[in-house]
C-alpha cells in the first residue's frame, strides 16, 4: 500500500482523550495517523478502527530512545511527517505542597515538558529535509497547554509549572523554525471531559459543579471541541499562524469577576 497520497500526523498520547479525538477529526480531514502511547493494546485498537492507513506505536515520550526509533519507524513507514501533536499527559499528585513528592513531580514535568521537547527534536529534524508547500510550510507541530499555563492552580505546582513551560517552548520554538517554513503553536484548553478530569473527580480533587459555574459557557468540553481546533491548526487554513496560543476555555481566561456576576446556567 502506498502512504504517500496523505498528510501524515503524529499523536502522542494518542489512545484515550484529546489526543483519540483528535485523531478522529484529522482522520475525517483525510489524514493519515500514528497513535502513540504507552498502551499499545488500546492504540492498536483505535488505529485499526480508523482504518489501514493508519498506525499505533507504543512509546513513553520520556524516554530518548523509544521516541527516536519511533520517528524512524513512521519516517520509514510514510515517508513523511506533516504534523505531531504533543498531546501526552498526566495529572498532577493531589498532595498540599509540604507533603509533596519529588518523583512524582520530575514525572510530571518529564511527560508534558521534556516529552514535548523530546518528540519535537526528532519530528523536526525529519521535517527540515521535506519540500514546502505552495504558502512556504514544511510542517507544523501543536503543544497542549491549558488555563493552568496562565493562571494557578492551588497545589498543582508540577502541572503549572510543565504547562507554563510548554507555552515557553511553544514560543522559543516557533521563533526559531517559522524561517525554516514549520509553525509551532499550543491549544489551552479549559476542562475538557476525559478520564484526566474523571481521576481527579474520583480524588476529590476536582468538583464539576463548582467548574461550570466558573466557566463562563457554564460546561466543560467535549474533547473533540479540542480536537478540531488543532485540526484547524495543523491545517493550511492557518498556514501564517505560528507561536500562538488559542484557548478553548468556555471562555475562562477571558473572566474577570467572580462567578455571580455571569447568572445561572441555562439549561434550555
Ligand atoms: P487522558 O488521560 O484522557 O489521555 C492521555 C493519554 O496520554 C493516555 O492515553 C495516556 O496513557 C497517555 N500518556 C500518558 N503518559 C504518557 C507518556 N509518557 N507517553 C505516551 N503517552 C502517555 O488525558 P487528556 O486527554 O485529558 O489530556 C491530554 C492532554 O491535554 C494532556 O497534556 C493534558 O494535560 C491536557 N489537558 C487536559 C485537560 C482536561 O481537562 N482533560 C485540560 C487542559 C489540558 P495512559 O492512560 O496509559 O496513562
Amino acid at each position: 500500500m502506498s502512504f504517500t497520497q496523505n498528510k501524515l500526523a503524529v499523536i502522542t498520547g494518542a489512545a484515550d482523550g484529546i489526543g483519540w479525538a483528535t485523531a478522529q477529526c484529522l482522520e475525517l480531514d483525510g489524514w493519515d495517523i500514528a497513535l502513540l502511547d504507552m498502551n499499545k493494546e488500546l492504540a492498536t485498537h483505535r488505529a485499526s478502527s480508523l482504518g489501514p492507513r493508519h498506525s499505533a506505536w507504543e512509546c513513553d515520550v520520556t524516554q530518548p530512545e523509544q521516541v527516536k526509533e519511533c520517528i524512524l519507524g513512521i519516517k520509514a513507514k510514510y515517508g513523511h511527517i506533516d504534523a505531531l501533536v504533543n498531546n501526552a499527559g498526566i495529572g498532577d499528585q493531589t498532595l498540599p505542597t509540604l507533603e509533596q513528592d519529588i518523583q512524582a513531580f520530575d514525572r510530571v514535568l518529564s511527560v508534558h515538558l521534556k516529552g514535548a521537547f523530546l518528540m519535537s527534536q526528532q519530528v523536526l529534524s525529519v521535517m527540515n529535509q521535506q519540500p514546502r508547500d505552495p504558502k512556504g510550510v514544511r510542517g507544523s507541530i501543536v503543544n497542549i497547554g491549558s488555563i493552568a499555563s496562565f493562571g494557578g492552580i492551588p497545589g498543582r505546582n508540577a502541572y503549572c509549572a510543565a504547562k507554563a513551560g510548554v507555552l515557553g517552548i511553544t514560543r522559543a520554538m516557533a521563533s526559531e523554525w517559522a524561517r525554516r517554513g514549520i509553525r509551532i503553536n499550543a491549544v489551552a484548553p479549559g476542562y475538557v471531559k476525559t478520564a484526566l478530569v474523571a481521576k481527579l473527580a474520583q480524588q476529590g480533587a476536582l468538583n464539576e459543579s463548582a467548574i461550570n459555574l466558573r466557566t463562563p459557557m457554564g460546561r466543560m468540553a467535549e474533547p473533540s471541541e479540542v480536537g478540531q481546533v488543532i485540526a484547524f491548526l495543523v491545517s493550511s487554513s492557518a498556514s501564517y499562524v505560528t507561536g500562538a496560543v488559542l484557548p478553548v476555555d468556555g471562555g475562562w481566561m477571558a473572566l474577570g469577576a467572580p462567578d455571580s456576576a455571569m447568572g445561572p446556567i441555562e439549561t434550555a
